[in-house]
């Protein structure tokens, strides 16, 4: 029997820069410095660069980034804040953490990103930010985005937690708001082993809210400015983090061959797959097709050793979490549908070309079941 191809394989990439990871976190655990260790300054200033922006401030959690972001631009109880229900919890977590909440615009049906033309008619007396994601590593449309943005003088908060790496007209993800929110979360395309994020910015005021508020609100040791909280990275996870900057760029260029190669030979099949929008590069986080028969196709996958996922089956506005929010089955149709037919395929940068040929003959033969079925 041939063996399991994963949705991402950590230990492949772990197995690749042993050596780098080892020395490194080696150096953070004789020196004992575990808190604020000099490699979060580092790793700091590494990411700022990687985004083309002046500032990185490292915390504990890309949901950390998004709460802590929200709190410092003075968004609070009886606030709105913009976004998506298309999206991993945490997004909309953040921002019912600070007491506002959430208000879910539909997706545009190729990007599966935020609709800008939707974005006006959701804004209200209340909404005090707009909160796009990244979704699967492709940037949202952050131009129409951020022209809604200015006529209403709000803040754009990029949720950049699956793109690392990815471009809009040349400008990287990061860099295209007043402020992004990253996750090092381990499967992400940056990722720690545990959990960190980060926020960047060139707002240099912004900076210095968040650098307070991620540490107790200290400006020295025992003199706290403001009530903080306790959300800094831990040393360990940027050197960690430090590590692996210097691939990611090869790795993302890995993911781009890959999407590339799976476009080309899923082209013949009954499937929908993605779109990248002109300007954009997508990072690639996931790679998602769509069909009417994705459970099965899924259930197909698994007992055929391919270890497919589904990113999100239940859009947010339908949690049970969020049912207080009112919102109803129809609400947002095309975030319904994208929820109903979605599949990530196994992509990672170490992943071999004769793994996404089993990945594709698998789906191959799975398609001329059910055509042969129907
Ligand atoms: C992973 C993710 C987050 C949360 O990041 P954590 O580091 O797990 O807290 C937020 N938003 C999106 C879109 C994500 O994919």
């Amino acid at each position: 029997m041939s063996s399991m191809i994963p949705l991402v394989d950590l230990q492949a990439q772990y197995a690749s820069i042993r050596d780098d990871i080892d020395g490194a976190m080696r150096t953070v655990i004789e020196r004992a410095g575990f808190i604020m260790g000099p490699e979060i300054d580092g790793f700091e200033r590494r990411f700022a660069q990687f985004c083309s922006v002046d500032h990185c401030i490292a915390v504990s959690s890309g949901t950390a980034a998004l709460e802590l972001t929200l709190r410092a631009l003075g968004v609070g109880p009886g606030d709105e804040v913009i976004t998506v229900a298309h999206t991993f919890i945490a997004t909309a977590e953040a921002i019912s953490a600070t007491g506002a909440r959430p208000v879910f615009v539909d997706i545009d049906p190729l990007t599966y990103n935020i609709d800008p033309h939707q974005l006006r008619s959701a804004i209200g007396e209340r909404t005090r930010a707009i909160l796009p994601v990244h979704i699967y590593g492709q940037p949202a449309d952050m131009s129409a985005i951020n022209e809604v943005a200015e006529r209403f003088d709000l803040p754009v908060i990029e949720d950049a937690a699956q793109a690392h790496g990815a471009l809009l007209q040349g400008k990287p993800a990061g860099s295209l708001g007043r402020a992004a929110c990253f996750s090092f979360y381990p499967g992400k395309n940056l990722g720690a082993f545990g959990d960190a994020g980060a926020i960047t910015t060139d707002d240099d005021e912004l900076a210095h809210t968040l650098r307070l508020i991620r540490n107790h609100g200290r400006r020295s040791k025992y003199l706290h400015e403001v009530v903080g909280y306790g959300q800094r990275m831990d040393t360990l996870q940027a050197a960690i983090l430090s590590a692996k900057l210097p691939h990611l760029d090869g790795w993302i260029q890995a993911r781009r061959r890959l999407a590339t190669r799976y476009t080309a030979l899923l082209s013949e099949m009954e499937l929908i797959l993605p779109h990248v929008a002109e300007g954009s590069e997508s990072a690639w986080h996931l790679y998602v097709v769509r069909t009417p028969c994705r459970d099965e196709l899924l259930d197909f996958l698994r007992r055929n050793d391919v270890g497919a996922g589904v990113h999100y089956p239940i859009p947010l506005h339908l949690q049970p979490a969020y049912s207080s929010l009112g919102y109803e089955k129809g609400d947002l149709p095309v975030t319904e549908a994208v929820a109903d037919t979605c599949l990530s395929l196994p992509l990672y940068p170490e992943m071999s070309d004769a793994q996404q040929e089993r990945v594709v003959e698998a789906i191959r033969s799975f398609t001329q079941v059910t055509v042969l079925k129907g």
